[in-house]
């Protein structure tokens, strides 16, 4: 299934250059045995960003979407193929993300592929408006719902948002999905001293909603204050097993890791790019810089254990965007995760 394979009856380490090899050779060596390991492992979630526009203009929105945003280039028969070589490349999961994915005319047709394909697929959407037939859509087995959510009053949530109105419209979409009883996940955003994020988090679980947790800002896109986009911002497990689809085509370590490309599914495939040395390459600068952060789990090497894509991309964590999620939370055994991503 993958390049890198080109004999599998042969150990790998029969190869092992001996003294007297150029270092040529030993750099190649370890690049595909690297390679090998990646692929041995596999992927297991991609982030599908199929869209860069948004009803919701998000004070921190790392995606920088809004109104104004776009689809990009990337064709829904391109779309239609990238799903397959996620599939095809053992991945269990997949969630469309943007801007906002509903937006998207394609969404159904896309999320049916990736059913057809065996994904498991989650849409994470701001529930400003959800249409009859998407619900439909989303009731469907092996779907979830994931959105994010800032306080339990309508001016602090909207001053985030920068709609008036989409308070009530997140919030009645919510008690809707709960009502279907189609899986949600929110992730609510502390963005600022003396947001309401503790009431909204009270407010949810009254509403039913059993899996959320709490991430901060992240300084990406329109996150950007004090500090510029790096790898301070990830948690150093980006690009383990999760990459991200942009509108044109580019694969990112992570949804936040959007200034550090490492190919693209429109001149590259799949398999080339997660085994490809700027892939590795991304993956050595993101586990150096997170082990610099001194706020990073001793425990956990590299990873910060507040951070939401840390514990996004824990096996024992439902992944997420916006998102969020305290082991403590909503890992299992408390029991909101789904197992295994
Ligand atoms: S954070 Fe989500 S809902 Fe808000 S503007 Fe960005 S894409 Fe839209």
């Amino acid at each position: 299934m993958l390049p890198v394979s080109t004999d599998s009856s042969t150990p790998v380490n029969s190869r092992i250059p001996t003294a007297g090899e150029c270092d040529f050779g030993a750099w190649m060596l370890n690049w595909l045995v690297q390679a090998w390991e990646r692929s041995m492992s596999g992927l297991s979630f991609v982030w599908l960003e199929i869209t860069g526009k948004c009803q919701l203009e998000c004070v921190h929105c790392y995606a920088d979407s809004g109104p104004q945003g776009a689809h990009g280039t990337m064709a829904t028969e391109d779309w239609v193929a990238v799903i397959g070589q996620v599939a095809a490349l053992g991945a269990r999961m997949v969630q469309f993300i943007g801007g906002e994915p509903t937006l998207h005319g394609a969404l159904p047709d896309l999320v049916g592929h990736a059913l057809g394909r065996g994904l498991e697929v989650e849409v994470f959407s701001n529930l400003v408006h959800v249409s009859e037939p998407l619900w439909e859509v989303f009731s469907q087995p092996r779907m979830r719902l994931a959105t994010s959510y800032y306080a339990d009053q309508a001016d602090q949530h909207e001053s985030i948002t920068k709609r008036r109105g989409s308070y009530t419209r997140t919030k009645t979409n919510i008690i809707e999905a709960v009502r279907r009883s189609i899986p949600l996940r929110v992730g609510l955003i502390d963005l600022a001293d003396g947001q309401r994020v503790e009431h909204a988090r009270a407010e949810l679980a009254a509403l039913g909603v059993t899996e959320f947790g709490v991430d901060r800002l992240r300084q990406v896109g329109r996150g950007v204050r004090d500090l510029q986009p790096d790898v301070a911002q990830l948690c150093g497990h980006c690009a383990r097993g999760k990459i991200a689809i942009a509108t044109n085509g580019d694969v990112w370590p992570c949804v936040f890791s959007r200034w550090m490309p490492v190919g693209n599914v429109r001149h590259q495939s799949l398999a080339e790019i997660v085994i490809g040395p700027a892939m590795s390459d991304a993956e050595q600068q993101i586990s150096a810089g997170v082990k610099r952060n001194p706020g990073s789990d001793p425990a956990r090497p590299g990873c910060d254990p507040l951070c939401c894509p840390s514990t996004m991309c824990d096996p024992q964590c439902s992944p997420s965007c916006s998102p969020s999620c305290r082991p403590a939370n909503n890992c299992r055994p408390t029991g909101n995760c789904a197992p295994n991503y």
